[in-house]
């Protein structure tokens, strides 16, 4: 993947099984943002292979070739992702259980009172029930980053995609989300999550990934990688977050 001329993702082979909780860690700038970026489809793979959720992202076979998607199938694609940010990005003028039921009413045409009744669920699944009609100025960071991670749920994704999504909290707020994103793990939910959050990698994830300039310099079991790093460079930036 490049912007331009400058090539941001070289060497990455990156592959996420169906229930797997894939942590990714590295230093700013090394490219896990735009990584997810390639996983969701939002930036084209300029070569090498991504495989998501058994599909090659941005190509699909047809009459023994791969052809590359169109706009349309990159957005079925899209449909089965979703995604939660640093910044938790809510609608402003909306109450909580409207940035939940939006989605599916607006794009799959879900009608509103059901909408509505699952975005409840769903708010009560992350702990924010009586919290449902509030505006997201009224809520806390890390209430709002459980709306937000209810809203992608409410699509009903195959794939959930998380970038530091706890990294714009304040310390006592991490944990809240930290949780959720455990409780949905338990519940089989696939997940790539680039965070710093080195405890909820080795706790939770079935992989880490460590990038650095834009490639994968190690992979493997978290415990394993992070208690015996082979790298230099993952050894550095270990005891640069620990
Ligand atoms: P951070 O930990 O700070 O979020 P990151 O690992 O997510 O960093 P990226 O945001 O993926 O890193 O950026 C990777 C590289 O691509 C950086 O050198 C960045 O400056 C560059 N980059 C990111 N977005 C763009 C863009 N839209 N246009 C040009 N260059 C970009
Ligand atoms: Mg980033």
């Amino acid at each position: 993947m490049a912007y331009g001329d400058v090539q941001v993702l070289n060497g990455v082979d990156f592959e996420v099984a169906a229930g797997e909780v894939s942590c990714v860690i590295g230093p700013s700038g090394s490219g896990k943002s735009t990584f997810l970026r390639c996983v969701n489809g939002l930036e084209p793979v300029l070569g090498g292979s991504l495989r998501v959720l058994g599909e090659e992202v941005g190509h699909s076979l047809r009459g023994g070739r791969y052809q590359p998607w169109s706009p349309k199938e990159y957005a079925a694609f899209r449909k089965n992702i979703g995604m939660v940010f640093q910044r938790f990005n809510l609608f402003a003028h909306h109450s909580a259980m409207e940035n939940v039921a939006c989605g599916p009413v607006h794009v799959l045409g879900t009608p509103k009172d059901e909408a509505n009744t699952r975005a409840m669920e769903l708010l009560d699944r992350v702990g924010l029930a009586d919290h449902a009609h509030k505006r997201p100025h009224q809520l806390s960071g890390g209430q709002q980053q459980r709306v937000a991670i209810a809203r992608a749920l409410a699509m009903n994704p195959a794939l959930m995609l998380f970038d530091e999504p706890t990294s714009a909290l304040d310390p006592e707020l991490v944990d809240e989300v930290l949780e959720v994103m455990r409780d949905l793990a338990a519940d089989g939910m696939t997940m790539v999550v680039v965070t710093h959050e080195i405890a909820f990698a080795r706790e939770v994830g079935d992989r880490l990934t460590f990038f650095a300039d834009g490639v994968v310099v190690e992979q493997g079991h978290p415990a394993e990688l992070l208690a015996n790093p082979a790298n230099e460079r993952t050894r550095a930036f270990l005891s640069s977050v620990r």
